[in-house]
C-alpha cells in the first residue's frame, strides 16, 4: 500500500535518516534500507506494510505535495538509491526525458532555496532565531508554535546543520 506522506512523524523521519549515509551536497547519498525490487528506486517503509519512495517523501517534506502538471519525482543525478535533497526535483514526463544536463539546470533553480533555508516561512525567522532553534531542546512542534513556522521548517533548520556541515560554497 502507498504510504501517504502526510502521514510521517518526526519519529519516522529520524529513522529514515538513520538509514540514509550522508555525504557532501554534490554527492549522492545512498539509501541503505530497502528498494524497490522492480525498478531499483529507494523506498520507505512505516505502519502497516505502506511505503513511499523516499524521493517522493523528501519533495513532499521540502515543498508540499507535487502540482499536477509535475506529478512525478525525478532525481538530477538519475541514481535511483540516491536520497540527496538537493538531487531531487517535482517534474514532468518531458522533464523526465531531457538529458541529465537539462535536469541539472532545474534543480539549481530549487537548491538555493532547499540550502539556504528560507522556504514556506523560514524567511520570517532572523539569524538568531534559527541558531536557537538549532539548539534548544524543545520539541519541533513546540518550536514551530514559539515562532509561529511549521514543524517542517523547525525540521529542515534542524537537518540543515548538517548539509551545511557539509557545505563549502553555500
Ligand atoms: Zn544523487
Amino acid at each position: 500500500m502507498r504510504l501517504d506522506p502526510a502521514s510521517v512523524t518526526e519519529k519516522d523521519l529520524d529513522r529514515f535518516w538513520s538509514y540514509v549515509d550522508v555525504r557532501g551536497p554534490d554527492e549522492c547519498w545512498p539509501w541503505l534500507k530497502s528498494f524497490n525490487g522492480k525498478n531499483g528506486y529507494a523506498r520507505f517503509c512505516a505502519g502497516t506494510n505502506k511505503q513511499i519512495r523516499c524521493s517522493r517523501l523528501l519533495l513532499f517534506i521540502m515543498q508540499g505535495p507535487p502540482e499536477t502538471s509535475k506529478p512525478l519525482a525525478l532525481h538530477t543525478c538519475d541514481n535511483p538509491r540516491c536520497v540527496n535533497p538537493l538531487h531531487l526535483f517535482y517534474g514532468d514526463q518531458l522533464d523526465n526525458m531531457r538529458d541529465c544536463a537539462a535536469k541539472g539546470r532545474n534543480a539549481v533553480q530549487v537548491n538555493p532555496d532547499i540550502v539556504r533555508g528560507v522556504r514556506n516561512g523560514m524567511t520570517k525567522l532572523t539569524a538568531e532565531q534559527v541558531t536557537d532553534i538549532k539548539r534548544s531542546d524543545l520539541s519541533q512542534s513546540a518550536l514551530g508554535r514559539k515562532y509561529n513556522v511549521t514543524k517542517h521548517a523547525i525540521w529542515r533548520i534542524k537537518h540543515g546543520i548538517n548539509w551545511r556541515q557539509h557545505s563549502v560554497a553555500a
